[in-house]
């Protein structure tokens, strides 16, 4: 099992929403991941989300110590956008992705599909990449999915 760390909030607003998440690299992974919050915390996600989706912001804590760290919620990658894609297919026209709100120009947008929050988040130290976490860490994960409606 491979999980991504990401700084908060950007992470938190997955579980509320946030169907694309924007990364320099591109990834051969489908399927099932593990979401990690990591130590990190960038405010200027809490900017960007008032930008294109405030909605995603109701209810949320504003403060960094009411967002945990370690694994919080697992997703799936349904496909990875490179933003750049000729729609039109002519090879001259360019147009922007579909990938929605939550895109960033200039990056790889993972589409995320079936975001689910685990009821009690897994501590964890985070990686860089596409990382496995300790064998323990992800058996507990798993056995919290079972408690969250699929
Ligand atoms: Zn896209």
């Amino acid at each position: 099992m491979k999980a991504l760390s990401i700084t908060r909030p950007w992470v938190e607003l997955i579980l509320r929403g946030k169907d694309v998440e924007n990364r320099t690299w591109n990834t051969r992974h489908r399927g099932l991941f593990l979401l990690h919050a990591a130590q990190s915390w960038k405010s200027e996600a809490l900017a960007f989300a008032d930008m294109v989706a405030p909605d995603a912001l109701v209810g949320l804590p504003t403060s960094r110590d009411d967002h945990p760290t370690g694994i919080v919620g697992v997703a799936e990658i349904a496909s990875v956008c490179s933003n750049e894609m000729d729609e039109f297919g002519d090879g001259e026209t360019w147009a922007p992705c579909r990938c929605g709100r939550w895109a960033m120009a200039g990056q790889y947008h993972w589409r995320l599909a079936r975001v689910r929050r685990l009821p009690r988040p897994v501590p964890c130290r985070g990686a860089l990449g596409l990382w496995t976490p300790p064998e323990d860490v992800t058996a507990l994960v798993l056995a919290q999915l079972g408690q969250v409606a699929q």
